[in-house]
């Protein structure tokens, strides 16, 4: 298996640093919103890449942390009148759903950054004790670059321009730093902020800090995949690099992949610019499979850009997909004779030519885009050759084939049932029957059943309130 590796810049082959297992650690969103398209791109890639290596029989630790300590999440608690935690926990259970609606497992671990303070603070001080940080006199901790040598490997940047770059830029407050290029480690508290107590000062972690502990500690100090999107390549990854190979002596992760950027008028989408649309609000207009059929049609390292007509596109070919999973379903279960004949079995040892071709796609730097061709291609041989007069055998045969490649790109080719109006309203009368009579275990049941089926039950004064997810 090749994958690109913005650390070498070339495709390389895929070697476990333990036989049959895959370390894997992905940037997660900071969380103080719903997340938008553009976040959703790296969940929706990362988790194809997961799915992709449990296929080949690989055992994956995936680990994506939720950054729930940040100016910004800051900022929207004060507004809020709420605390940071308020803040972040809340987006982080909207986050969740957004990730079941388009199919992305839970990680192994979803580790969040202030239940890991411990951790940064062991490893600053490690970084402290072999001199490759140090103190000011506010008691704030930076990383000192230059004692790196290495700084730069992964964006491909040069030292002596870094440096000269960021005297100009030098922002006045950080005089203290040895050198423009240093970084935070620990910073001071201000009034109103959350802190913890450290050996320097009472105050917060810089970002960096936080994925080099997590990884660390769920993964170990060496892992093997290391991804987020292009633009965590320099600072955010450049610094966990520096941080991770200085405070453990080895090499931090093998393999670096990114994805490019989801775009909206050729822009990138984002919250700063105001461009984005949220996960949640595509939820409204399509069923969320369409966004995760739109992003796999492009390479991931390809910047792909956002529009209703690519979107309307996806959904159509969506369809095809599940149409054709339909019918095979009941050919199946009406078909006269059972087994296949010596035709059909050549038929279904053909079809094995498509699984052969999503595999090499795949296995080409996770060319989704090709390996979503293989899967057109299989669906129109199936429409060709099942009929009326097919066996159950040819049927079943196309459709496990069909349905186990489109698992692992995450799609689900099961018509999702309609769920009718009248349907929910009877079963949130039964709810409210089943509560009145102490029938917690029933009540629990048909929301959970109505959840399912992407109905969101909501408790409000006025009684029970129900949307469409
Ligand atoms: P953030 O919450 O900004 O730290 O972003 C979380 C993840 O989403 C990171 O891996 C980012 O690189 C990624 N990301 C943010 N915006 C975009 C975008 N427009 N296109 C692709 N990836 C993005
Ligand atoms: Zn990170």
């Amino acid at each position: 298996m090749k994958l690109f590796n913005t650390l070498t810049r070339r495709k390389e082959e895929f070697i476990p640093l333990e036989e049959g297992k895959v370390k894997m650690y992905v940037c997660g969103p900071t969380v103080y919103n719903l997340i938008h398209i553009g976040n959703a791109r790296p969940m929706i890639i990362f988790d194809t890449v997961r799915r992709y290596f449990e296929y080949k029989g690989y055992e994956v630790n995936y680990v994506s942390n939720f950054t729930d300590v940040d100016d910004k999440i800051i900022k929207k608690a004060i507004e809020e009148g709420v605390s940071a935690q308020e803040i972040s926990t809340r987006y982080i259970e909207e986050c969740k759903k957004d990730m079941a609606g388009m199919n992305v497992k839970p990680a192994t671990t979803h580790p969040l950054a202030t239940q890991e303070i411990d951790g940064m603070i062991d490893m600053i001080q490690t970084l402290i004790d072999k001199g490759y940080a140090y103190v000011v006199e506010d008691g704030t901790v930076y990383f000192r670059v230059k004692n790196f040598k290495e700084y730069g490997k992964l964006s491909h940047k040069n030292l002596d321009d870094l440096q000269s770059g960021f005297r100009a830029l030098q922002v006045s407050g950080e005089d203290q730093k040895e050198d423009p290029m240093d970084f935070v480690l620990w910073k001071p508290k201000k009034e109103g902020e959350p802190y913890w107590t450290s050996p320097w000062c009472d105050g917060r972690p810089g970002w960096h800090i936080e994925c080099s502990v997590m990884s660390k500690k769920y993964l170990g100090e060496e892992i093997d995949i290391h991804a987020g999107g292009e633009d965590l390549i320099f600072p955010h990854h450049e610094n966990e690099i520096a941080q991770s190979e200085c405070c453990n002596g080895k090499i931090f992760a093998r393999y670096w992949m990114h994805n490019a950027f989801l775009n909206i008028d050729n822009r990138k989408m984002s919250k700063s610019l105001g461009n984005f649309r949220t996960v949640r609000e595509i939820s409204e207009q399509y069923d969320l499979q369409v966004l995760r059929f739109f992003m796999l049609n492009a390479h991931y390292r390809s910047p792909l850009n956002f529009s209703a007509e690519l979107m309307e596109s996806s959904k159509n070919a969506l369809e095809r997909i599940v149409e054709a999973a339909s019918r095979l379903k009941d050919r199946k279960e009406a078909a006269a004779v059972k087994e296949a004949d010596e035709k059909e079995k050549g038929l279904l040892n053909e079809a094995q030519g498509y699984v052969t071709k999503f595999e090499e796609a795949m296995e080409d730097d996770f060319n989704t885009a090709d390996a979503l061709a293989a899967v057109f291609e299989l669906v129109k041989f199936a429409n060709t050759n099942v009929s009326e007069t097919s066996s159950a055998e040819l049927a079943a045969g196309l459709l496990e084939i069909l349905t186990r490649l489109c698992d692992v790109l995450g799609l689900t080719v099961e018509k999702k049932e309609d769920i009718l109006d009248k349907e929910i309203e009877d079963l949130i009368e039964e709810r409210q029957a089943a509560r009145k009579a102490k029938d917690f275990k029933r009540a629990d049941e048909i929301r959970d059943e109505l959840l399912a089926k992407g109905i969101i039950l909501k408790d409000t004064r006025e009684g029970v309130k129900w949307k469409r997810a």
